[in-house]
């Protein structure tokens, strides 16, 4: 047995595949016969395309277009007679195996579009190391598996899962999945409890005796893996599994329950998406709004930005899908453990310390621009907020305002009918922030703690690492007492305080936040009716005496034991 970090709930059992990234080393050689190493080439190219189609039905069938289109990108590249016959020519005239010929075109080509003053041409270079990659790993029989492209149902182990790995995740094969590296707050991690997909992260690198085929239960709530069970733990998991389902089942009267509590204190129950698609899980499970829409995943799902008008459609379905429910869009918050194939980004020693969300949009205005223009015209199709990521000081905030007011006012003189109203928001997840919520409460519409950043700026523990996740804790006093300061300092303006990091889908801690007077909680969807039952069962009045000692503890342990002691 293998204990891990359980980051999204439920029990899977099911076959190991195992994703391992083999890197291909070519070696430089002369052939003798140029035809054979041609027609060796040529069916490691048409097998690459016969692959590629496929891949791309099962996509577009399973997942939508949208996903595919990286895909088809490439399946062009392997079409393209530049590209290919230079390819075919080193072999014919040069004499170069067929590895050596590929890995050398595919280099030089890469550099020229690298090279090229044009965005979309940069941004092709990736596509193009990616899908030679392709073609090489057929050459030499090295096999790897795709995420999108498997077949049969089964629990993935892999070191990592990159967010974009995870967005092509079909739930009706993948069961679960279990991973070496990696913390609760991952992005990763928060797309498995938007999948409600079992799993476990931060195994490190025990989890490398699984196998392929190995039979392996994954407890994503106590966050334990074991490989090749006997009977008896079979059907104890088999058992946990169906009462784990039983139990899903009964909350779910609180999907249609107001957010009330016994004393009748209301607050607004929200989710965090990452699509279009994830509106349905969020209506399901009876949200009163969506609290936080990750906008990078819709930048990740292509091979190229976005343009105003893509954005636009997404947008605009999100809210009409929401039916005039509140719709909190944050602006790109790309960088940190989220990354662009198409926009390469310099190497850094601390990246979520670095050119990241809000830095990055003010700096890349045309992307930032973009994204605002589309927002702008979207607002006119029900009830949405803007929100920026990653304020650190009051003139980041004021820029990003100046660039909002400044896309208002052009689509004013294009004719294009907005929301003249349209609330703008922060996200308070740097300490700076935190500290300083008197002064930036003051122009801004309502405030919302992400309490993933917060916790890793505050306490030095990078989100990501699990070798120091016993040190990221949702108790610490000092961020208990920031989170308190934020509350107070928006209330004090006249603005609501909401919360949109996983902290705010701990049921532990909901009544202490409920006490503190926190107005909004948004958490993925799954997280939504264990919520509404804690709050439907919580009294205010309760909630505020147990909150009010907390501030007095000086460690995390006390206030835990605190609240565990008084929680009924
Ligand atoms: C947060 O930091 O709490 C948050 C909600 O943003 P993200 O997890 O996307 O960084
Ligand atoms: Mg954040």
């Amino acid at each position: 047995m293998l204990k891990a970090i359980g980051v999204s709930h439920g029990i899977a059992i099911g076959k190991a595949l195992v994703i391992r990234e083999e890197v291909a080393q070519v070696k430089e050689s002369k052939v003798l016969d140029v035809e054979k190493e041609l027609i060796r080439f040529n069916n490691a190219l048409e097998q690459s395309i016969t692959d590629l189609k496929k891949v791309i039905e099962g996509v577009i069938e399973k997942l939508g277009s949208e996903k595919a289109e990286i895909f088809e990108a490439h399946l062009c590249m392997l079409e393209d007679p530049e590209f290919i016959g230079s390819i075919q020519k080193k072999i014919s005239d040069d004499k170069f195996n067929a590895e050596f010929s590929l890995q050398t075109v595919a280099t030089e080509t890469a550099a020229i579009f690298e090279n090229m003053d044009n965005e979309y041409m940069t941004e092709r270079a990736a596509d193009i190391r990616d899908v030679s990659k392709r073609v090489l790993n057929i050459l030499m029989g090295i096999k790897v598996a795709s995420i999108a492209e498997i077949e049969d149902e089964c629990i993935l182990v892999a070191k990592d899962l990159t967010p974009s790995d995870t967005a092509q995740i079909d739930k009706a094969k993948i069961l679960a999945f279990v991973t070496e590296i990696g913390g609760r707050t991952a992005h990763t991690s928060i797309i498995a409890r938007s999948l409600e997909l079992p799993a476990v992260v931060g195994a490190g690198t025990g989890i490398r005796i699984i196998k392929d085929g190995d039979l392996l239960i994954v407890d994503g709530e106590e966050g334990i893996i074991i490989v090749n069970p006997d009977e008896k733990t079979l059907t104890d998991y088999k058992k946990l599994q169906i009462e784990f389902i039983e139990l899903k089942n009964q909350l779910g009267k609180y999907a249609q329950m107001a957010s009330t509590t016994t004393d009748g204190k209301t607050v607004e129950l929200a989710a965090n998406i990452g699509s279009t698609a994830d509106v349905e899980a969020v209506l399901k499970n009876g949200a009163e709004g969506i609290g936080l829409f990750r906008t990078e995943f819709l930048y990740m799902s292509k091979d190229a930005l976005p343009t105003e008008e893509e954005q636009f459609e997404e947008y605009k379905s999100v809210l009409e899908k929401m039916n005039g429910k509140p719709v909190i869009i944050r602006t790109l918050d790309i960088g940190g453990d989220k990354k662009l194939n198409y926009l390469p980004m310099d190497e850094e020693m601390n990246p979520f310390l670095g050119y990241r969300a809000i830095r990055l949009c003010l700096d890349r205005t045309d992307i930032f621009i973009t994204q605002l223009r589309a927002l702008v015209r979207a607002s006119a199709y029900g009830k949405l907020k803007v929100m920026f990521p990653m304020i650190c000081n009051i003139q980041e905030l004021r820029m990003a305002k100046k660039l909002l007011e400044q896309c208002k006012s052009e689509l004013k003189s294009e004719g294009v009918v907005f929301d003249e109203n349209l609330e703008v928001g922060i996200m308070i997840e740097i300490p700076s922030a935190a500290v300083m919520s008197d002064v930036l409460a003051k122009e801004v519409d309502f405030f919302s703690i992400g309490t993933n950043d917060l916790i890793q700026y505050t306490l030095a523990v990078d989100r990501m690492n699990e070798k120091i996740s016993y040190l990221y804790d949702f108790y610490h006093p000092a961020v208990l007492r920031l989170i308190k300061t934020v509350i107070d300092n928006g209330h004090k303006a006249g603005i609501k305080v909401n919360m949109c990091g996983e902290m705010a889908g701990d049921t532990n801690l909901i009544p202490v936040l409920l006490g503190f007077g926190l107005d909004e909680f948004s958490m993925s969807a799954s997280s939504i009716l264990r919520a509404r039952k804690t709050i439907t069962n919580s009294s205010f009045e309760e909630c505020q005496k147990l909150s009010g000692p907390i501030l007095s503890f000086g460690e995390a342990d006390e206030i835990k034991g605190y609240i565990k002691a008084n929680l009924k």
